[in-house]
C-alpha cells in the first residue's frame, strides 16, 4: 500500500528542505524526495556554499600575496595548493548534507532519493532506478529549483564549455577563462580564478555588468574588478564559439558591429538558470510552466490545483536561496491554517566579489521609474576609519529615502562584508524605519556600519566625517 503524508515535498535545496521542516515542526507528517544522491540542492551542492567556500580560500590567497605587506606582514613563500582548496570545500559541502540528514531525522521527516513524477494531484511515483514507490500526500510543495542556461549553439560539454557547476569542480586552475555573462554567478567564478592567476575576460550582452545593481554601484564594481585585472566587453553579443586545439575559440559582436574573437582555455557560461520541471510529470495534472519555463502560482504559492504548491527557483522572482527558503515557510504556514506573509522588498541580494556588493529595496533607476520623490546619500569607506584599519577603503554606502514619508526605500553598499553589513538595511526596510531614525541610531565605533549611519546623514546633507 502507498505510504500516506499530510505533505510531500518535491526537492530538498533550501526552498525544500526549509519547507520541509517547517511543515513537521507545525505536526504536520512531513517526506521529502530528492533525486540527487545528496540532499541540499544547488545551493548547497553547486552554487551558494561551494562558490563561497572558494571565494574565501581565494580572497585570502590574494590579499596576503598583495596586501599583506602593508601591514607588516611577510608572505614569503606563499602558494596554492589547489587540490586541497578543492578538497575542503567538499568537506564544507559534506558537512551540512549531513546536516540537514540530520535535522531531517530529528524533525521526523521521511527521505526519499528518486525522482518524483506525478501520477495524480495526491499521488506521486518516485523512481530511484531501481524500484518505484507510490506516495500519497495531501498537500505537494513543488521545489524542483533551476539549471544553469546553455547557448544554443555552444551546449555544455563539461569540460572546455562548461556551467557554473564544473567550474567549482576544475581539476586544475586555467590558464585563460573566458565567461560569458557578467551576473552575480560569472563575476564570483571569474573572481576567483583570477585571483588564482588566470587571465579573465568577461563578455556582457548587457552595457554593464550585475545590471541588477543600482547603476553607480555596478559602474565602482566594473571599476575595481578591472584594477585586479580582469577584462570587460560589454554590449556584446556572442555568436560563435567552437572547441579547438585544447582550447575554445569564442566570437562575439561588439555594440559598433565589429567583430572580437578570444582564445581561452575554457569558456564558462553564466548567462542565468532557468527553472526545472522535467520528468515531474506536470502534464498528468495540468500545471503547464509558462513561457518563461516558471510554474505559476498565486499570492499564496498554489499552482493551478488548490493541494499543489511551488516555491524557490522553479517559480518567479529572484533565484536566490534565501527568498526560496523565506518562502518554504510560508507555505508551510499556509498549509497549516496560518496566515504568513513574505515582503519581497527585504530580500536583499549579493555579489560576493571582492569587495562584495549586497543591496536591499529599490534602486536609483526604479524610484525614478516609480516617479518618487527622493533623497539618496552616499558615504564612502575612504572616510571611514575602521575601514582605513583594515586597508578596506574601497566602495561606498548609498541609501535612498522617500521624500514624503522619510521611509528608507534601498540601501546599496559595495565593500568589505556588505553581506554583513546588509542586515542593517534589511532590517530598517522590514520595519518600515525613517531615513531620520537610522541617522539617529547608534553604531559601534570604529566599525564599517558607522559609515550606513553616515550616508542617512548624508541624504539629509549632515554627514559628519565628510
Ligand atoms: C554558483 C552559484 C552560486 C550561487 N550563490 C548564491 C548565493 O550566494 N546566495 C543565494 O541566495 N543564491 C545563490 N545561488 C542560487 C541558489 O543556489 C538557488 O537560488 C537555490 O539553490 C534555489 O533553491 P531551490 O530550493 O528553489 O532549488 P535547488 O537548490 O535547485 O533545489 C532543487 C532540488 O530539487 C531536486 N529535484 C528536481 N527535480 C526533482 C524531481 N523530479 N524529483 C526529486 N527531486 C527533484 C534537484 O535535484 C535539487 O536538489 C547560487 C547559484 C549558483 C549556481
Amino acid at each position: 500500500m502507498a505510504k500516506a503524508f499530510d505533505v510531500l515535498v518535491i526537492g530538498s535545496g533550501p526552498a525544500g528542505y526549509v519547507a520541509a521542516i517547517r511543515c513537521a515542526q507545525l505536526g504536520l507528517s512531513t517526506a521529502c524526495v530528492e533525486k540527487s544522491p545528496f540532499l541540499g540542492g544547488t545551493c548547497l551542492n553547486v552554487g551558494c556554499i561551494p562558490s563561497k567556500t572558494l571565494l574565501h580560500s581565494t580572497e585570502m590567497y590574494y590579499k596576503n600575496k598583495y596586501d599583506a605587506k602593508k601591514f607588516g606582514v611577510n608572505c614569503t613563500g606563499l602558494s596554492v595548493d589547489f587540490p586541497a582548496m578543492l578538497s575542503y570545500k567538499t568537506q564544507v559541502v559534506k558537512t551540512f548534507q549531513q546536516g540537514i540528514e540530520g535535522l531531517f531525522q530529528k524533525n521526523k521527516i521521511t527521505k526519499y532519493i528518486g525522482s518524483a513524477s506525478f501520477l495524480s494531484s495526491t499521488s506521486v511515483e518516485i523512481d530511484n532506478g531501481s524500484e518505484k514507490t507510490i506516495v500519497e500526500a495531501r498537500f505537494v510543495i513543488i521545489a524542483t529549483g533551476s539549471e544553469p542556461i546553455s547557448l544554443p549553439f555552444l551546449p555544455f560539454d563539461q569540460k572546455r564549455i562548461i556551467s557554473s557547476t564544473e567550474a567549482l569542480s576544475l581539476e586544475k586552475i586555467p590558464k585563460k577563462l573566458v565567461v560569458i555573462g557578467a551576473g552575480a554567478i560569472g563575476i564570483e567564478l571569474g573572481s576567483v580564478y583570477n585571483r588564482l592567476g588566470t587571465e579573465v575576460v568577461f563578455i556582457e550582452f548587457l552595457d554593464r555588468i550585475c545590471a541588477f545593481l543600482d547603476e553607480p554601484v555596478s559602474v565602482e564594481l566594473q571599476k575595481i574588478l578591472e584594477k585586479q585585472g580582469m577584462q570587460f566587453f560589454l554590449s556584446s553579443k556572442v555568436t560563435k564559439g567552437e572547441v579547438i586545439n585544447n582550447g575554445v575559440q569564442i566570437t562575439a559582436l561588439q555594440k559598433d558591429d565589429t567583430e572580437i574573437t578570444f582564445d581561452a582555455d575554457l569558456a564558462l557560461v553564466a548567462i542565468g538558470r532557468k527553472p526545472y520541471t522535467q520528468n515531474l510529470g506536470l502534464e498528468k495534472i495540468g500545471v503547464l510552466p509558462n513561457k518563461q519555463g516558471r510554474i505559476e502560482v498565486d499570492g499564496q504559492f498554489r499552482t493551478g490545483i488548490s493541494n499543489i504548491f511551488a516555491i524557490g527557483d522553479v517559480i518567479d522572482g529572484p533565484m536566490l536561496a534565501h527568498k526560496g527558503s523565506e518562502e518554504g515557510v510560508v507555505v508551510a504556514e499556509l498549509i497549516a491554517g496560518q496566515n504568513p506573509t513574505l515582503d519581497y522588498i527585504t530580500i536583499p541580494n549579493v555579489v560576493y566579489s571582492y569587495p562584495e556588493v549586497a543591496t536591499v529595496g529599490l534602486t536609483e533607476q526604479e524610484v525614478k521609474k516609480l516617479g518618487i520623490e527622493y533623497y539618496a546619500g552616499t558615504f564612502p569607506f575612504m572616510a571611514n576609519s575602521r575601514a582605513k584599519c583594515i586597508g578596506e577603503e574601497k566602495g561606498f554606502v548609498k541609501i535612498i529615502g522617500d521624500k514624503a514619508s522619510d521611509r528608507i526605500l534601498g540601501m546599496h553598499i559595495i565593500s568589505a562584508h556588505a553581506s554583513e553589513l546588509i542586515a542593517v538595511g534589511v532590517v530598517a526596510i522590514k520595519q518600515k524605519m525613517t531615513l531620520t531614525a537610522l541617522a539617529h541610531t547608534p553604531m559601534a565605533h570604529p566599525t564599517l556600519a558607522e559609515a550606513i549611519k553616515e550616508a542617512a546623514l548624508a541624504a539629509q546633507k549632515r554627514a559628519i566625517h565628510r
